[in-house]
């Protein structure tokens, strides 16, 4: 059983409110502490217009007034029933698609993913080239918060124009089609190296869509693969990330010494995209690309603060960054200093010290590092639930204090996790 929306609504905010969300479930909480924000996944019996949804985020960041951002991310407990009946509502208020053809229309719906089926290429085609599926996907999104999928998929395996449709033999026919398009442009290679044309629109990843043409992204490559073809070419999947959300994108070439791209490069690429029935999700099939420069992050902070709880891979499940690229980038930003709170260990002590001395000397940023530990604090017993405390070391007698902490505390409870006893 899910906890109550609408019960925490009428608790925390108004009784107004809550009578819309009647019936709502709390799926699940995303925090991110970082950025203050909170992301509610709530499931609805039915969907609620977004101006409710709006109107309620307000409220609850009135009632919390600790965070930048409150955002609530709706799910329907029938999303097949949801989606049909706004289907209908949205057939009634928009007129881009006839009476006729709306009622010819075909669709499935798998969770929050609305496929269109066509069984006539020319269907297809149209459908694609109105950029339905991102009229109708930007509408459930503007009008109820929702996030559909919308696809548009032709099931007619003998139209040569459903490219990426065509079972077996699909991949191939992209390749026939790459090849005609590529011989206008006389070069052997099956993509080219060059600046994707400037009528093309930079768009974030999340934001692709079915049917897109001519747009470029930009992303880090972190992983790549091939296959051979039945014709002696290759298909090359690359998968990109600009760090928010990623997509596949694809390419062929004749043989894998054409291909120059390495995982770890920020590219900009151009193509279109395509639902892909071999990798079953929409895939970006790349026309052109090149490097480009990784948007480096900065600290425009008139006034720069001190990170004061800060953890290194020594906290297990806690933190992945190793000590020197911490204490690089806090250099790199201008920090004065900058505190290594691991749990309960002192491990990243040895290397924080070395960096900040190697970073003086090499880039000239005199660096302090704060040593300090995060533990956990009971007031009599240990079974009691802890609190958190991270405790700094101010001079030499701190530091060494809280080395024998550490070693007693690790001596005492057998295990990783330093509970501190209020009383010593
Ligand atoms: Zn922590």
């Amino acid at each position: 059983m899910k906890p109550d929306f609408s019960g925490f609504l009428r608790e925390h905010a108004a009784a107004d409110l809550a009578e819309s969300w009647q019936g709502a479930g709390i799926n699940h909480i995303e925090v991110d502490n970082h950025n203050a924000a909170w992301y509610l996944h709530i499931e609805l019996k039915k969907p609620l217009p977004a101006a409710v949804i709006s109107q309620t985020q307000e409220k609850l960041l009135d009632v919390f007034p600790f965070l930048s951002t409150l955002e609530i991310i709706p799910a329907l407990e029938d999303w097949e029933q949801g989606i049909t009946s706004l289907l209908h509502i949205y057939a009634h208020e928009n007129n881009n698609i006839s009476k006729q053809e709306w009622n010819r229309l075909n669709w499935v719906i798998d969770g929050p993913r609305l496929d269109f089926l066509f069984e006539a290429d020319r269907d297809f085609e149209v459908f694609i080239n109105n950029q339905e599926c991102s009229l109708i996907s930007d509408w459930f999104r503007r009008e109820y918060n929702l996030r559909i999928l919308t696809r548009a998929l032709c099931t007619q395996p003998n139209f040569e124009s459903c490219l990426e449709n065509r079972h077996e033999i699909k991949a191939l026919n992209v390749l026939a089609l790459r090849e005609t398009s590529k011989k206008k442009n006389q070069g052997k290679r099956a993509y080219q190296k060059s600046v994707p044309s400037a009528d093309s629109v930079l768009i974030p990843i999340s934001e692709l869509q079915e049917g897109m043409k001519n747009i470029v992204v930009e992303g880090e490559i972190w992983h790549k693969e091939s296959h051979l073809l039945k014709g002696g070419r290759y298909v090359i999947s690359y998968f990109i990330t600009d760090f928010r959300d990623s997509i596949m994108v694809k390419t062929f070439a004749d043989n894998l010494e054409q291909d120059d791209i390495k995982p770890g490069q920020w590219l900009r690429i151009s193509g279109s995209v395509r639902y892909d029935e071999n990798s079953r999700e929409i895939v970006l099939f790349m026309d052109a690309y090149s490097l480009a420069d990784k948007p480096v992050r900065n600290d425009d902070a008139a006034e720069k603060r001190v990170e004061l709880h800060a953890h290194t891979k020594m906290s297990a499940m806690d933190g992945l960054t190793e000590v020197k690229d911490l204490i690089i980038r806090a250099a790199e930003w201008h920090h004065s200093a900058i505190a290594i709170t691991d749990h309960g260990c002192i491990q990243a002590f040895p290397e924080a010290f070395s960096t900040a001395k190697k970073v003086q000397k090499e880039m000239g940023r005199p660096i302090k590092v704060i040593y300090g530990v995060e533990g956990y604090l009971v007031e009599n017993d240990r079974k009691e639930s802890p609190y958190h405390i991270i405790l700094l070391a101010q001079n030499d007698q701190g530091l060494r204090n809280l080395y024998e902490l550490v070693s007693y505390l690790i001596w005492i409870t057998f295990s990783g996790i330093p509970k501190f006893l209020a009383l010593n």
